[in-house]
């Protein structure tokens, strides 16, 4: 495979897929690379009990909403992979899988993608490779020296391998408490957080920050982090419930058998599991961003300010208000098509 287009698109996940959308309405020549066999991004690597924190209804990606999903106020991970499947076929979305881009470089007046499958030109480039790929651990001591098992949320599947065990869970955002809800039901466990957890109030849900995320994409008011970090999903109120939402200040390091305290107290544990987060994953964009170092890249919207035929979709909202949101990715995917649109015309 390869090819000549006006617009590659890097990644099929729900970013890309809304980006697809729009290039597709607006009839400009593109192609969807994704590095998985499958369709559905990051969702098909959730946890088991991983839910949206919105209905169906609030998640829509440009077009056509998420269907409900039978006895479920809250779809499952598995319910999303099905809607962005069914998505990308409904629209007959040109996606070719399993492509994964190495590198993208500029040469002459194109950008040349350069595949595991062939190298395309495009004379833009829309990077939405998400940040699944790039689960970030902190530089805590001692983390060489631990003999137990440390995993990051990434790698956490479900809590029956931890039945009985100490452990001990990293993490004051969402993936934190919802590992904590399922951890703390089977395990001994001990949470830890570099700062006291901010709750969300209960009738905080995706709905409302949905709302809150797009009054500050058209300018008006703050952003969701206001309101708190963790959403009391179902899970995470029943964690309450049953007295388990409390954590300790950060361990200082951690030792062979367990974690040690500020205090230099030490604590014996089987596991640790890092929930502490993602970094944008544009390794493959280094040739276009030299001063990029695993962190976010300078863009104006969503275009690069280091590279004007790059456009980076999805990620975070450095790229956009909600933009790696299912209901985010539609309102920076429709302003990034309509920028190449007009510069392609112009
Ligand atoms: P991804 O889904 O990661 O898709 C990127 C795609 O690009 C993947 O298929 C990947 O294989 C591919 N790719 C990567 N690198 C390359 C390459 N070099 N070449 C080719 N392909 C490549 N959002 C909501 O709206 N509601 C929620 O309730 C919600 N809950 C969340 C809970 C958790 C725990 C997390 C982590 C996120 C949640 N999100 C939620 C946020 C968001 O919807 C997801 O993170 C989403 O998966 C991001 O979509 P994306 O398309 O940007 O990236």
């Amino acid at each position: 495979m390869s090819g000549s287009c006006e617009v590659v698109v890097v990644g099929g996940g729900q970013a890309g897929l809304a980006a697809g959308y729009y290039l597709r309405r607006a009839g400009l020549d593109h192609v969807i690379l994704d590095a998985q066999s499958q369709p559905g991004g990051a969702w098909r690597h959730g946890w088991d009990s991983l839910r949206l924190f919105s209905p169906a209804l609030y998640s829509p990606l440009p077009g056509w909403g998420m269907p409900g999903q039978d006895g479920e106020d809250f779809p499952s991970a598995g319910h999303v992979v099905d809607y962005l499947r069914a998505y990308e076929q409904r629209y007959d979305l040109a996606v070719r899988r399993p492509v994964r881009v190495r590198e993208v470089r500029p040469t002459g007046a194109h950008l040349q993608v350069q595949t595991n499958a062939g190298v395309w030109s495009a004379r833009y480039v829309i990077s939405a490779t998400g940040t699944w790929q790039c689960p970030y651990l902190p530089d805590v001591p001692g983390r060489e020296e631990f003999t137990g098992r440390q995993l990051h949320t990434v790698d956490y599947a479900s809590p029956a391998e931890f039945r009985g065990q100490r452990v001990v869970i990293v993490g004051g955002g969402n993936s934190g408490a919802q590992i904590l809800a399922d951890v703390s039901q089977v395990a001994e466990f001990t949470w830890v957080t570099r700062r006291p957890p901010r709750f969300m109030p209960d009738d905080v849900d995706g709905r409302v920050l949905f709302d809150v995320a797009a009054r500050k994409a058209s300018g008006a008011g703050g952003g969701v982090s206001e309101l708190g970090d963790i959403v009391m999903v179902p899970s995470v109120r029943d964690a309450r419930e049953r007295g388990v939402l409390h954590a300790r200040p950060m361990i200082a390091r951690l030792s062979a058998h367990g974690v040690c305290w500020a205090d230099g107290s030490e604590q014996p544990c089987d596991a640790v599991i890092w929930c502490t987060g993602f970094r944008p994953d544009l390794a493959h964009l280094a040739p276009l961003l030299p001063g990029w170092r695993h962190g976010t890249a300078p863009t104006d919207g969503t275009r690069s300010t280091e590279e004007p035929r790059l456009y980076l979709l999805g990620y975070g909202d450095w790229t956009g208000s909600a933009s790696a949101t299912l209901v985010g990715a539609g309102r920076t995917a429709k302003a990034t098509v309509a920028d190449i649109s007009a510069r392609l015309a112009g």
